[in-house]
């Protein structure tokens, strides 16, 4: 990071000390640094199939085994993942009282993992598997044991039908969690944004949400986002860079 960002950094420590109900909002920039890529890039293509048609209730329902080879392989590569600095750095923030929440996209429990408590999981969790059918929830691990021993598609243990990720896939509602999102941000006085473009619904709309109320708004992101021109702090790093920074400003 050079002088400027430093700058940018102790403003933001200086936000963060300041504010009641601080709120950091989570993307998949966050998780790349995991090494778990980002389906939604522009790498993020599946054999000839796009990841929005992969990750569709459509496909689970209509060709359910092509469904969870691609699946298989996420909950395969999210084995491996650790949390990374930044995921540590937030659950610190969190900890020491400066971070009232996490709002996650990310579904590969990685705030969890780093100490987080009751991240909210917008777009649900790879952690766990559900049935639609009868509402079996249960950890991704009865699907994975499956899916290693041949079987092309996980079956519920309590009534044998396919058993899905407990996500939200294109062509879903959006979960529970994201009223629980609103009443999080009705009370937001600053929404630090991190790996995150901001353009995707629902999360497109929270930086407004908390300029409304008066709230401030901060970006740590490579790359530009939806809240650019609204930010009042911009930081143009890594997260897992600027946040354990952050950290060591707030200690000291
Ligand atoms: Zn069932």
């Amino acid at each position: 990071m050079g002088t400027a960002g430093y700058d940018r950094l102790d403003l933001l420590a200086q936000l963060l000390r300041e504010a009641r109900h601080a709120l950091v909002l989570t993307g998949a920039g966050v998780s790349t640094e995991s090494g778990l890529p980002d389906y939604r890039g522009s790498d993020g293509l599946w054999g000839a199939r796009r990841f929005e048609e992969l990750a569709h209730i459509e496909m689970w329902r209509s060709e359910p085994e092509e469904f969870w080879a691609f699946y298989g392989r996420r909950l395969a590569h999210l084995g491996e993942a650790q949390p990374n600095a930044g995921h540590v750095a937030i659950a610190e923030l969190e900890r020491l009282g400066f971070v009232r929440r996490v709002l996650t996209q990310n579904v590969d429990g990685l705030h969890r993992s780093a100490g987080s408590v009751a991240p909210l999981e917008l777009h649900g969790t790879l952690a766990e598997v559900e049935c639609l059918a009868c509402g079996f929830r249960g950890p991704k691990e009865i699907a994975a044991a499956q899916l290693e021993a041949g079987a092309p598609v996980p079956l519920c243990p309590a009534c044998g039908s396919n058993l899905k990720p407990a996500v939200v896939l294109f062509g879903e509602l959006l979960p529970p969690a994201l009223g629980e999102a609103h009443a999080e941000l009705a009370q937001c006085d600053l929404l630090i944004c991190c790996g995150s473009s901001l353009r995707v619904f629902p999360v497109a709309m929270f930086p407004e949400r908390v300029l409304s109320n008066g709230g401030e708004i901060a970006v740590v992101n490579l790359g530009p986002t939806g809240a650019d021109p609204q930010a009042r702090v911009r930081l143009e790093v890594r997260t897992g860079e600027a946040l354990p920074a952050l950290l060591d400003l707030l200690e000291n």
